[in-house]
């Protein structure tokens, strides 16, 4: 299964990313994760990364491009991947397109997902991740049993630096310039499925791993 998590910041991309890797046995790859462990590590594509990260912006593609590049020629993508948060821009898909074409592999689906923006907004601020496993929490609307920590691991949620009300409105503007053309640019390939994104995490995850089952 090769498949790419396309959708607004906010949309449920990485809660529904962990679901469909433990379904289908592939790697998650998700361009934000790597940023954020290089910022970690000091590393100076960290420092880099995090000068567009916390105003909201974009990474240059040049950037992204050759991490996701090298990522996808690991032996573990073999047999197939998921992409999530990339591509972003239309260099970035066209990229990704030459990429697979070198490594005689395609897409099988695109999934969009599609949620309002007010509702973005509350997602993204009330976001809590666990600083040791990565495990995605809302404050409201997907709590952990004890505050500020994680179920699965006992490790401290915390807030990520760019998830702040003024950065959030700067990424969706972003996300409408920048990545939802891409939309339409998937819609032309045929690979494109559009899930309704507002409705539980439970439903949307079964609409999703249903779709990526469907032959067409
Ligand atoms: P993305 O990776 O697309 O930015 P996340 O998966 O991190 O989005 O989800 C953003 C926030 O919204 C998280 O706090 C998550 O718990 C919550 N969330 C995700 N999907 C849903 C849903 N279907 N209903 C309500 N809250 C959700
Ligand atoms: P995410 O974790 O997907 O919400 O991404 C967090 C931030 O990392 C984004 O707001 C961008 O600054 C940066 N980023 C992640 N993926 C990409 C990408 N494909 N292209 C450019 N910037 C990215």
């Amino acid at each position: 299964m090769r498949t790419i998590l396309l959708g607004p910041p906010g949309a449920g991309k990485g809660t529904q990313a962990a679901v469909i890797v433990n379904e289908f046995h592939i790697p998650h790859i998700s361009t934000g994760d790597i940023f954020r462990y290089n910022i970690k590590q000091g590393t100076d594509l960290g420092k880099e990364a995090k000068s567009y990260m916390d105003q909201g912006l974009l990474v240059p593609d040049e950037l992204v491009v050759a991490i996701v590049e090298d990522r996808l020629k690991q032996e573990d993508c073999k047999t197939g991947f998921l992409l999530d948060g990339f591509p972003r821009t239309a260099n970035q898909a066209e990229a990704l397109d030459n990429v697979l074409r070198n490594m005689k592999v395609a897409l099988d689906k695109v999934i969009n997902i599609e949620v309002d923006k007010e509702r973005l907004i509350k997602r993204v601020v009330g976001r809590r991740i666990c600083k040791e496993c990565g495990a995605t929490y809302h404050i409201e609307f997907n709590p952990s049993l004890k505050e500020e920590l994680c179920d699965k691991c006992g490790g401290q949620l915390h807030q990520r630096d760019d998830d702040t009300e003024a950065t959030v409105s700067k990424r969706i503007e972003v996300y409408l310039n920048e990545t939802q053309p891409l939309i339409e640019y998937y819609k032309d390939q045929g690979t494109l499925v559009t899930i309704d994104g507002e409705k539980s995490i439970d439903t949307v995850s079964q609409e999703i791993v249903a779709a990526l089952r469907r032959e067409s």
